[in-house]
């Protein structure tokens, strides 16, 4: 067993992080891990983090021994984790990191500090973390971690090692739901094609039969948009049902919170009003969790849009005839019809009208306006083959 297990399809990346912390002088104080959605970037800094910390001489990153396990977990005190829910690391957080960074770890070996958005530094928060991430002290670790390099400005980037990690292989997903989740392996293998290697989506439709019925409905979105009416419908549909899945999840965890909070406040949680300062920290607790509702909604939008993208993808392979394995190899008819309903072009366009929602998303468009937007961008042709919004497909002239 090794914290390095559930890192599938990186061995490369693997080898890397253990001979640094197998070989004494190797280390590097500030790391980049870059990877596509469920590549493992997270998964690749804890574990990281774990092995650092490991008690198991000869054997660094054992999976079994308390700094293992504390550290996967996240509840190491020398190793902290960053994960936002907000839109930017705002400058005051980087503040305090970089004042954390120079202190000494108290019970490991190393303080580590993993930021799991550093995409989301805004540029004061970035430059806040500069001087540290170039002059650590002897026994700091800085690992951020973001979907590309680019997403980081140039002055960060260039501080950091930067550590690659690709999409792992279907197979080699598949294969880690089965040894790790006890999945059978027909259906490990269709989740981890349907969730394109996107390793927590895999699992969760392995697991989950709401999320296989969803996904279901979303791919056969396309086929049903045949006017505006249905569009505006398909929009309004996707928002309640992103909204209604945040919801469900988070109000237990809600109250579980407040319930913990108010113990901790020394607070009587059943009594009807509260005094002003423990009131204060409710209120900064329903912030939270509120913004973190809105975080669940958008992730959820997110996936159904990257499904819908799917079989646009898969038509466009088999209209134009590429001989590559379908994300929606269940589904032949439906990719079938859809490759015939749409121009080569017009399939090409529909991805860019998703993409370019997904971009609007993630810059805090309001949903419902997006999906609409994009809906209406995708309505089939109606006529022969044309563009998604019923374009005429551009003519070739004839010359001579
Ligand atoms: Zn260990």
């Amino acid at each position: 067993m090794s914290v390095f297990d559930e890192l599938v399809g990186q061995e490369r990346a693997v080898e890397t992080l253990r001979h640094t912390v197998s070989t004494p002088g190797a280390m590097t104080h500030a790391w980049l891990v870059t990877g596509p959605p469920g590549s493992g970037r997270s998964v690749a800094a804890r574990a990281f983090a774990a092995a650092l910390q490991c008690e198991t001489p000869g054997d660094p990153g054992c999976g079994t021994c308390q700094a293992c396990r504390t550290a996967m977990a996240g509840s190491h005190p020398d190793v902290t984790v960053v994960a936002t829910s907000e839109t930017f690391i705002k400058v005051a957080q980087a503040r305090e990191l970089a004042v954390l960074a120079q202190t000494r770890p108290s019970v490991g070996r190393w303080r580590v500090i993993v930021v799991e958005d550093a995409d989301r530094l805004n540029e004061p928060a970035a430059d806040a973390l500069l001087k540290s991430l170039e002059e650590p002290p002897p026994r700091t670790v800085w690992v951020l971690c973001a979907p590309a390099q680019d997403d980081l400005i140039i002055t960060v980037r260039s501080r950091c090692r930067h550590l690659r990690l690709g999409t792992p292989a279907v197979d080699a997903v598949a294969d880690l739901l089965v040894r790790r989740d006890g999945i059978d392996p027909a259906m490990a293998h269709f989740a981890a094609r349907a969730a394109q290697s996107h390793i927590g989506i895999a699992k969760r439709l392995a697991t989950d039969e709401h999320a296989r019925a969803r996904r279901r409905e979303i791919i056969s979105l396309p086929l049903t948009l045949t006017g505006l009416g249905a569009a505006l419908r398909a929009a309004q549909d996707l928002v309640d049902e992103a909204g209604a899945g945040a919801e469900s999840v988070s109000s237990d965890r809600a109250a579980e919170e407040r319930r913990a909070l108010l113990e901790q406040l020394g607070a009587d949680p059943s009594a009807r009003t509260q005094p002003p300062a423990v009131r204060a920290h409710l209120r900064d607790l329903e912030a939270r969790q509120k913004r973190e509702a809105k975080r669940q909604q958008h992730d959820s939008i997110d996936a159904a849009l990257t499904d819908l993208a799917s079989m646009y993808r898969d038509a466009l392979m088999v209209a134009t005839g590429s001989p590559v394995d379908l994300v929606n190899a269940t589904e032949p008819d439906q990719v079938e019809r859809l490759a015939r309903a749409f121009s080569p072009e017009g399939l090409l366009g529909a991805l860019e009208t998703i993409g370019l929602a997904r971009q609007r998303l993630v810059a805090n468009g309001a949903p419902l306006l997006v999906l609409e937007a994009m809906m209406i961008g995708l309505i089939l042709p109606t006529g022969p083959a044309s563009g998604p919004a019923g374009r005429p497909r551009p003519r070739t002239v004839a010359r001579g």
